[in-house]
């Protein structure tokens, strides 16, 4: 007998027919004989829902009202699952986030999880119930709803298997596993029968929007066996793990992409010790993330750029313009619409040529690159937004990644 946690993403559960199949999905399991946690994102496009009634309602939604409101979907399949769980025959129990011990730190609209009290949790396991908890959400010790982050229904999931110390965390979705890059960008795109924490880690970081980053993060910590694999078919997933055997031999394990990236310039800043630190810990203290950054020197002093999310432009701008006199830049430039399209791999770390490889394939194609960054696993570029799709594909077929040719 094991202790499984299965997480059952959006689409999965994006109408009453569907929460119905994973219900059966779940009961297999159980009869199997294992005890079950079953983790559920809101219904379809829901949180999108939800999300626009908000910015119907006002211009920008208060934080801790959009995660009271968010939540509600998570709880609604919460629900949903349980009931139809019950009426096949099963003893089930519904919690919502906070009902299921998950402690989050204070932070509206992108919480960490603090803590996980499994008390309650283990008890209904050891009466024999499924344990059906909603996704995405927890509370903070001063009893605030908070929500995850977009995507965070797969980071509780892990979170909970690594707190009640579970024998596998199974992120069920709408493609058959983790693939070289979207399937929906690149036709040629291929399934990867396994993949290293690390290089997950970093292709959810860059936007590959098939594991929420922090599920990574934590899975890899407390050595989560994760598996990403399709809630409509009984393909073999991926599987998450410290050691992943290089399938082609580019080095590069997969694309990761990025839209709706802004930079932003300052110009005319102050040339001294502190401009850099000043600029950035007034950003960090709004909890605006900033990504790649260059600085360059010329005689008119000191110009700044950096990129951000789209979503945190107002927010960013708002700084800005209030600590003007304070940072002491001349004026501020914006440019929205951009990409940033990354290679992963943790071979690359040996193998010299990949960063070359990869802007020759660009600049051949005519796609300039406006920004780059590289770690020891990834070289990332920043790109106009409508380069995107032709980037994907040339880099797809530069590194190979259709073709599988097992090395080491
Ligand atoms: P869920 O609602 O199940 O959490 P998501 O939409 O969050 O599903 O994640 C699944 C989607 O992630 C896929 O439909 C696919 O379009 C996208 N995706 C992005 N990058 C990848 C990748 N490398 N491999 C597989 N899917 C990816
Ligand atoms: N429902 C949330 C979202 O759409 C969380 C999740 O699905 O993981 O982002
Ligand atoms: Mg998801």
């Amino acid at each position: 007998m094991g202790l499984i946690v299965m997480k059952f993403g959006g689409t999965s559960v994006g109408s009453i027919e569907r929460i119905r199949r994973v219900a059966g999905r779940i009961m297999e399991r159980k009869r199997s004989g294992d005890q079950v946690i079953a983790v559920v994102s809101a219904m379809g496009k829901t949180t999108d829902e939800l999300v626009r009634l908000a910015n119907e309602a006002v211009r920008r939604p208060n934080k801790r009202e959009l995660d009271m409101l968010l939540s509600t979907g998570e709880q609604q399949t919460c629900a949903l699952l349980t009931m139809i769980l019950e009426d096949m025959g099963a003893a089930a129990l519904s919690l919502t986030g906070w009902q299921a011990g998950i402690t989050t730190e204070s932070v509206f609209g992108n919480a960490r999880i603090k803590e996980i009290q499994t008390e309650r949790l283990q008890k209904a396991l050891h009466q024999g119930k499924i344990v059906v908890v909603a996704g995405f959400q927890g509370i903070t010790e001063n009893d605030e709803i908070t929500t995850l982050g977009r995507g965070g229904s797969d980071t509780t999931a892990v979170a909970l298997a690594a707190a009640v110390q579970a024998d596998l965390c199974e992120i069920y979705t709408d493609v058959d596993g983790v693939y070289t890059t979207d399937p929906r960008y690149v036709k040629a795109a291929r399934k990867l029968d396994e993949i290293s924490y690390d290089e997950m880690l970093e292709m959810a970081y860059l936007g590959a929007g098939v594991l929420h980053p922090r599920a990574v993060e934590n899975a890899k910590k407390y050595k989560v066996p994760l598996v990403v694999r399709s809630s409509f078919n009984d393909t073999e997933g991926t599987v998450i793990k410290e050691e992943a055997q290089m399938e082609n031999q580019m080095s590069v394990r997969g694309l990761a992409f990025e839209r709706n990236v802004v930079k932003v310039t300052l110009h005319g800043l102050p040339n001294k010790m502190t401009t850099l630190s000043d600029v950035f810990k007034k950003l960090a203290d709004a909890r605006i993330n900033i990504d790649i950054i260059i600085q360059n020197i010329s005689e008119n002093g000191l110009s700044l750029s950096f990129t951000i999310a789209v979503n945190d432009l107002d927010d960013t701008i708002d700084v800005l313009e209030k600590e003007k006199a304070a940072i002491g830049y001349q004026y501020l430039e914006t440019e929205a619409g951009l990409a940033k399209v990354s290679i992963v791999g943790s071979g690359m770390a040996s193998n010299p040529g990949v960063a070359a490889t990869c802007f020759s394939a660009l600049s051949d194609q005519g796609i300039l690159i406006k920004m780059v960054s590289t770690s020891e696993i990834k070289v990332s570029t920043v790109i106009a937004g409508e380069n995107l799709e032709k980037a994907l594909q040339v880099l797809h077929e530069t590194f190979q990644l259709d073709m599988t040719v097992r090395v080491g």
